[in-house]
């Protein structure tokens, strides 16, 4: 058994003191990529335009000589150079090649394996990249479009990623944020974030589907909303079904017309490849608005191919794709045990959601009377939820109409003796929170959960209400289990709380009544007293979180530095070292303001050796 005591600490960085830093919400898509951020102005969320004026940043990158193309430009690479242009590098995060089949067949680009890793990289010319590495091409060029907006420096983003993800996927993206110098608050799932748009969460209790059909991709989710609460009841979908197997078959009607008309075979010179592929794209988008649609060829040599098509044309090319998705949405309703009836709503994601005809079957689908949404962009609305998850991280939201409230906070006992607070006073009841912990010790079996109830920052000044403890977690790293805890309080008032470690599945949980006990009175004096003795609270508690930090860093650090510190030149080793000591030095004195800057200093200091470590990682 570990040493007794209350050892979990946040796995999450300690919260930093308030700053007004923007967080932004990002949609890292197969086939395009956006920003948003919360508008001061209409406290609604937007997304950002680029200096051509479009929101939308295709997931394309082309290294044309010494230059990185990213967005449009790429794109427009892609056919002519098809072996240094690099697109749908979502498919290959987390992922070695045992676990791509079809991928390869369809990416021009040389996809290895790296030799000690089973995880692939992407070679090109005699260079190799990470997918994560090559996401965070894509992450850097938002993040600059999102610093010209707010003339400085962004660093805080949420990111969302398909609901499928596994935890390599997710983690990989992560890394791709922290590459491109983002601090990935939260990942989020992409179904999530676009009822989260829709404002869903306020339902009191509600299942939607979120049907979702992008460029390369086909993803049906059903959600299950409860106080705010998002659970995935099921997922199901293709990823490769999209609007580019649409695109491929109107290539091909476009190709027999012109065989037809002019005797010959079109070809399959690159440049009218690219063409084609332009014009399909765009007549097939015309078509969602208009009835009807000119597509044009500049064919060398001979006169240009003018062609005229139809709504309906497109439509039956794309009817028997838009039943396919239709299968995949009876099988995630089965998976969830529900009827099409027994939906609040269906929201439509992804830019071919444009399209009117697939409206009507996905209305008539989940049986015609279940509303669809469809007023948000689609292919905005998840970048849009981003934004708004990015807004309750930066702490900005707080809902101010209050029924039945709980009377004071509730939290648990954290690592040096101060309560993290789950469920903040006055929340409406009933309500859940949730928040990940970790492990402080190597080895650790077991946790004590010290839940504590009251509006002061240290444990010795708040009200016990339980303890209870989490046992045979199986021994693991410091750091490495991932303890979440849940509170729920119901409309009873009665708080249930749970610690559940989800890599082994081992949980428990204690109930407990928060205003048992408690009179009005003694509810005035815990408040008058907080506020009070808040500045000198806050001080406290801020200086165990970056104590704990910095304990957290130090090891991580030392680690690194004994597997590849050899491969930094010297005098970086030394000033790391030093700034190390500085620390150390800090922690144990009692002002938390220069503990930080330091701790700052030797996080950038020592960006270049966590790199280092990620890489080596990559490669074993
Ligand atoms: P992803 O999530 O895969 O990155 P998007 O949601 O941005 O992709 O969807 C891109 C797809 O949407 C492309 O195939 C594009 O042709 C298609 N699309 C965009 N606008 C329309 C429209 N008005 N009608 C039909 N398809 C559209
Ligand atoms: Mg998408």
């Amino acid at each position: 058994m570990t040493p007794i005591g209350i050892n979990i600490h946040r796995s999450q960085q300690p919260p930093a003191p308030p700053t007004d830093e923007p967080v932004i919400g990002i949609d890292l898509g197969t086939t395009n990529s956006l920003v948003a951020i919360m508008s001061p102005e209409t406290g609604k969320p937007v997304v950002l335009p680029g200096p051509d004026g479009s929101t939308l940043v295709p997931s394309v990158i082309a290294f044309a000589g010494s230059e990185t193309l990213v967005g449009f430009d790429a794109r427009r690479c892609a056919t002519l150079q098809p072996q240094t242009t690099v697109f749908s590098i979502k498919r290959l995060m987390g992922k070695g090649l045992g676990d791509l089949g079809r991928e390869l067949e369809f990416l021009p680009y040389h996809v290895v394996e790296s030799s000690m890793t089973d995880l692939v990289r992407v070679q090109i010319g005699d260079r190799f990249y990470t997918p994560q590495e090559l996401s965070a091409v894509i992450l850097a060029t938002l993040k600059r479009r999102a610093e010209a907006h707010f003339g400085r420096p962004v660093t805080k983003a949420v990111i969302t990623v398909p609901a499928y993800f596994d935890d390599a996927q997710r983690q990989a993206t992560r890394d791709a944020g922290r590459i491109a110098g983002l601090d990935v608050l939260r990942i989020v799932n992409e179904p999530t974030a676009a009822a989260l748009a829709y404002g869903l969460d306020r339902e009191h209790d509600g299942k939607v589907a979120v049907y979702d059909l992008g460029g390369g991709t086909f993803d049906i989710s059903v959600l299950r909303i409860s106080e705010g609460v998002f659970q995935v009841l099921a997922t199901h979908g293709d990823t490769y079904l999209g609007g580019d197997d649409l695109d491929r078959d109107v290539m091909r009607f476009i190709r027999a017309r012109f065989e037809a008309a002019r005797g010959h075979a079109l070809g399959e010179d690159p440049r009218l490849l690219s063409q084609l592929r332009e014009q399909a794209e765009a007549a097939r988008i015309a078509l969602s608005s208009g009835d009807r649609a000119t597509v044009r060829l500049e064919v060398p040599g001979e006169p240009a191919f003018e062609l005229e098509l139809t709504r309906q044309q497109v439509e039956d090319l794309c009817s028997p794709w838009i039943d396919k998705t239709l299968e995949h949405c009876r099988i995630a309703l089965r998976d969830a045990g529900l009827a099409g009836e027994d939906l609040d709503a269906v929201v439509m994601v992804g830019g071919v959601t444009r399209m009117p005809l697939l409206r009507q079957k996905v209305a008539a689908f989940f049986g015609g009377h279940v509303p669809l949404h469809t007023d948000i962009n689609p292919d905005e609305v998840v970048a849009l939820g981003a934004a708004v998850q990015a807004h309750v991280l930066a702490g900005k939201t707080r809902d101010l109409l209050l029924l039945d409230v709980t009377p004071l906070s509730l939290g648990i006992e954290t690592m040096g003796g101060a309560v993290s607070k789950l469920i903040m006073r006055n929340t409406h009841v009933p309500c859940s929170a949730s928040e990940k912990f970790t492990t402080f010790v190597d080895g650790q079996t077991s946790v004590k959960i010290h839940v504590l109830q009251g509006e002061r920052e240290l444990v010795k000044d708040c009200r016990s209400l339980a303890t209870f403890d989490l046992r045979d977690i199986p021994p693991m790293p410091a750091g490495l289990p991932k303890i979440k805890v849940t509170f729920h309080i119901d409309a009873d008032g009665i708080l249930n709380v749970t610690a559940a470690e989800e890599r082994s599945g081992r949980s428990a949980s204690v109930q407990v009544t928060p205003t048992h006990g408690l009179a009005k009175a003694e509810i005035e004096r815990m408040v008058a007293e907080s506020i009070a003795s808040a500045r000198a609270d806050l001080t406290a508690h801020r200086l165990i979180d970056l104590r704990n930090q910095a304990d957290v860093d130090i090891r991580a650090i030392r680690k690194t530095l004994a597997r590849v510190g050899d491969a930094l030149p010297a005098d970086e080793r030394v000033k790391i070292e030093a700034a190390i000591a500085d620390v150390e030095r800090l922690a144990a004195g009692t002002e938390p303001d220069p503990l930080h800057k330091r701790l700052d200093e030797l996080g950038k200091m020592t960006r270049r050796l966590a790199e280092l470590g990620i890489r080596k990682t990559l490669m074993e």
